[in-house]
């Protein structure tokens, strides 16, 4: 499959709504416009990889949608030649957009056909993207330390590993199960071992498994 000028119209337009869901990072908005998330998902759905919805990429996993992508994005405000590391590689849609904002990007996955499939396609699209089949549990602690950490998947907890992972100054961005049900949480690290926390409400996301498959 090819990116043409129709599938850019249709990366603009859904910019536009995004905006208007109010999206407003400029970085953020000008990644939707650009990564060809058709290419992310199997020809067969094409027609609707502009919409703003999750669709599935096999291994019972989703393509996050395109609203979630850049709502995470825009929490975790990458900026050029930071270090980020992601769990949950699924298509590499996120990865690419992370990407496109001017963050090296390093992104784990528990699923060995996702994690190989994603690493094709972001090479083959360019993208400098590094990628890690294992357990995003785990975290990646031979690249480690990393400015920010985002993750696509729902965490029971925050994972240990992780909060080690990430520089002193940096953040994490993580859907996490409260009594109150999945929210999504930006922490930031102030210290060796002081963290800050806030909430910016319920999401939806595919569980964050332990162990690979
Ligand atoms: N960022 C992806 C979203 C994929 S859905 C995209 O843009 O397409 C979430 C992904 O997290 C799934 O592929 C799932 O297999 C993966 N995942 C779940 N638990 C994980 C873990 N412990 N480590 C790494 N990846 C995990």
């Amino acid at each position: 499959m090819n990116d043409t000028p129709r599938h850019a119209t249709l990366r603009r337009r859904l910019a536009e709504q995004l905006y208007a869901k109010g999206i407003k990072n400029t970085k953020v908005l000008n990644a939707i416009a650009n990564v060809p998330r058709h290419l992310f998902m199997s020809s067969t759905l094409e027609p609707f990889a502009y919409n703003d919805n999750a669709y599935p990429i096999g291994a019972d996993q989703t393509i996050s949608q395109p609203w979630t992508v850049a709502y995470q994005t825009e929490l975790l405000n990458p900026q050029e030649g930071e270090k980020v590391l992601e769990i949950g590689t699924g298509s590499g849609y996120q990865s690419a957009v992370l990407a496109c904002c001017g963050a090296s990007v390093y992104s784990v996955e528990r699923i060995r056909e996702l994690s190989e499939s994603a690493q094709k396609r972001l090479a083959s699209l360019n993208y400098k993207v590094q990628c890690k089949y294992g357990d995003g549990y785990e975290g990646w602690v031979e690249m480690a330390p990393f400015d920010k950490i985002i993750v696509t998947a729902g965490a029971s907890e925050i994972p240990q590993n992780l909060l080690m992972q990430c520089k002193i100054g940096g953040s994490i961005v993580i859907p996490v199960q409260e009594k109150s049900g999945l929210r999504m949480v930006r922490l930031a690290r102030v210290s060796e071992t002081n963290f800050s926390k806030e909430d910016f409400g319920t999401c939806a996301f595919v569980p964050m498994l332990k162990g690979i498959m």
